[in-house]
C-alpha cells in the first residue's frame, strides 16, 4: 500500500496518486520522506479539483502597532466552516464529525504511525494548511500525550527541511477557539511578505535564551497578554519536549488557579482537560508557548491560536475594521488574560 521510492541514501521520492492509501507505519519513513511536496501534491491536486474552500491571493495588510507586526487576511472560508463542539453522542457525532468521513482528495496520510492521519484543512487559511487527527475520535479537551508531542514535533522537523517554516498550534478548552471537538492540531506555514518571513513578535525574544532542565516558563513584558513560553533545544528528544510542556501547563494551571476559583484542583478531571482550563498551544522549530484563555471572542471577533502569533484573520472587512478599531494589543489582552508583567506600551 505504501507509495513512498527511496533513492538509496537519498531523500524520499513520492510518485503518489490520490487514489491509493498512503500509509507512514515508523517513526524512520516518517523521518525521511519528502513529507512537503506530498502536502503540496496533495493540496494542489484538491484545489484543481474543487474540493478545497480556498482562493488564492486574499486581501492580506500587514500593521504595525507599537513596534510589533500583525496580519490582517480576510478569508471568505471562515464564513462556512462547520462547528461540532457539543456531540457526543456517539452517531451524531459519527454524522458531523469531519475528520471521521473518508475524502481521498483532502488525505495526505491515512494512517501514521497507526494512531493518526494528516487531512487537508477543507477551509485553509493558507496554501498547505493541514491538519493531524487522531484515527479514532479522542476529545480535544485532553492533554497532549508524549506521542502527539513527538510526532507532531517530527513532522514540523520534516517539515522545516524543505519550505518555508511551519509551525503548528492546538486549541484546547471551551474558551480556546475551537470549531470541532475531534483532536487535531493544525499546522501551517509563517506568511512570506516580498523576500521576508513574517517574524512573530515572540521569536527574538525566546532566542535569547537557551533550554536547560532549571529554566522557568518565560513570559515577554512588553506585549499584553499572559502567555507562558520555553525555547526548544536543537535535536530535542521525545522525553525533553514532554517535560517542556508539563512544565508550561504546570505554570498554566498555577496561573488561571490564581485567577478564578477552580472547582477541582488538578489539571486533568476524569481524564480530560479541567473543564474550566482553557488555552492556546503553539510549536515551532525552536520554542512551544501556551496562552491561557479567558473566552473565546470578544466583540464578535473570534480567536484561536493564531492571532497570538500575530496572524489576524476575519471572513470580511466588518471584523477587519472591529480589530483595528479595538487594536491588536487590547483585543489579545481580552480573549487571553492581561500580562500582569506587561511594562506599558
Ligand atoms: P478548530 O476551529 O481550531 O477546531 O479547527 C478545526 C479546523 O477543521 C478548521 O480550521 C476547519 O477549517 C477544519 N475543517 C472543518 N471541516 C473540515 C473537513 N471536512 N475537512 C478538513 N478540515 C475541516
Amino acid at each position: 500500500m505504501q507509495n513512498i521510492n527511496f533513492f538509496p541514501g537519498g531523500v524520499a521520492v513520492l510518485l503518489f496518486d490520490t487514489s491509493t492509501m498512503f500509509v507512514i507505519e515508523t517513526v524512520e519513513v516518517l523521518r525521511e520522506l519528502n513529507l512537503y511536496r506530498r502536502i503540496e501534491e496533495v493540496f494542489k491536486n484538491a484545489f484543481n479539483k474543487g474540493e478545497l474552500v480556498f482562493q488564492h491571493g486574499e486581501e492580506t495588510e500587514y500593521y504595525q502597532e507599537n513596534g510589533l507586526e500583525y496580519q490582517f487576511k480576510i478569508i471568505n472560508a471562515l464564513g462556512s466552516r462547520p462547528i461540532n463542539r457539543k456531540n457526543e453522542d456517539k452517531d451524531t457525532n459519527k454524522k458531523l464529525n469531519p475528520f471521521l468521513k473518508n475524502e481521498p482528495d483532502l488525505t495526505v496520510c491515512d494512517s501514521l504511525l497507526g494512531q493518526y492521519k494528516l487531512l487537508l484543512n477543507k477551509f485553509p487559511n493558507c496554501e498547505n494548511h493541514f491538519l493531524m487527527v487522531t484515527k479514532e475520535f479522542v476529545k480535544q479537551d485532553t492533554l497532549l500525550s508524549e506521542l502527539d508531542l513527538d510526532t507532531v514535533h517530527l513532522i514540523l522537523t520534516n517539515l522545516n527541511r524543505e519550505s518555508t517554516p511551519f509551525f503548528l498550534f492546538f486549541n484546547s478548552g471551551h474558551d480556546s477557539g475551537y470549531s470541532q471537538i475531534h483532536k487535531h492540531i493544525q499546522f501551517i506555514t509563517l506568511p512570506v511578505i516580498g523576500s521576508r518571513v513574517y517574524k512573530p513578535f515572540i521569536d527574538d525574544f525566546v532566542s535569547k535564551y537557551t533550554y536547560n532542565a532549571d529554566l522557568d516558563p518565560l513570559t515577554r513584558p512588553d506585549i499584553s497578554f499572559h502567555h507562558f513560553v520555553l525555547p526548544i533545544p536543537e535535536n530535542v528528544d521525545r522525553v525533553t519536549i514532554s517535560q517542556i510542556y508539563i512544565k508550561l501547563m504546570n505554570q498554566l494551571f498555577n496561573f488561571i488557579g490564581s485567577k478564578i476559583q477552580l472547582k477541582n484542583d488538578s489539571l486533568v478531571v476524569n481524564g480530560e482537560l479541567n473543564p474550566q482550563i482553557s488555552y492556546n498551544f503553539i510549536l515551532t522549530s525552536t520554542y512551544m508557548m501556551v496562552i491561557p484563555r479567558s473566552r473565546p471572542n470578544f466583540n464578535e471577533c473570534w480567536a484561536n491560536s493564531l492571532q497570538f502569533m500575530g496572524l489576524f484573520s476575519g471572513k470580511n472587512l466588518h471584523i477587519k475594521q472591529k480589530i483595528l478599531e479595538m487594536g491588536f494589543q487590547n483585543y489579545l489582552s481580552k480573549v487571553g488574560f492581561p500580562n500582569e508583567s506587561s511594562i506599558k506600551l
